[in-house]
């Protein structure tokens, strides 16, 4: 685990997932009031008392964020639009029920189609592998100070030596000895 100013953090130009040459930068969204981190390409839908860091990934890794952003505002639209559909097919089904008719094939549908909808949700919102590979685990002072938990040793090691005034690697074995 590092811990690192936010404000004087130097990425290298190598990319957290493979260590392949980073070119691109993604940004990572630090926003302490909603607990996990994000990733935006810009900083327009950050909110105040937010912070951004830049990592540079390669042409692989890269994500577009614009995409991803608009992926899960569909989804949550679909789903919601989906649910009130639900509501409506629950209503009709129980008065045909209720006149002895058969239900129908609305509700079913509305059904399926939600199911699909949630797989889909659950896909889009996991975190994507840049999130997995460099991970937000805190803040202190304000949020001045991040915590991070680069998976990639080889990528942890250059930025270490990248950030050598200002980076600390907070790991007691290591610190102990
Ligand atoms: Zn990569």
């Amino acid at each position: 685990m590092v811990r690192i100013d936010i404000d004087k953090a130097r990425f290298p130009h190598i990319c957290p997932v493979c260590g392949g040459s980073a070119k691109r930068r993604s940004r990572i969204m630090v926003a302490p009031r909603e607990g996990p981190v994000r990733t935006y390409k810009g900083a327009r839908l950050s909110g105040p008392g937010t912070r951004s860091m830049l990592v540079y990934v390669c042409d692989e890794h890269y994500q577009p964020d614009d995409e991803r952003e608009r992926g899960k505002c569909l989804c949550a639209a679909t789903t919601g639009i989906l649910i009130s559909l639900l509501l409506v097919e629950v209503i009709f089904a129980s008065g045909d029920l209720s006149l002895g008719r058969p239900v129908s094939i609305g509700l079913p549908l509305v059904i399926v189609l939600l199911g699909v909808s949630m797989i889909l949700a659950i896909l889009i919102f996991r975190p994507s592998e840049l999130e997995m590979y460099v991970k937000i685990i805190g803040f202190d002072l304000g949020i001045t100070c991040v915590w991070l938990r680069l998976r990639n040793p080889e990528y942890r090691d250059v930025f270490m030596e990248e950030n050598l005034m200002h980076a600390e690697l907070v790991n007691w074995i290591r610190r102990g000895i």
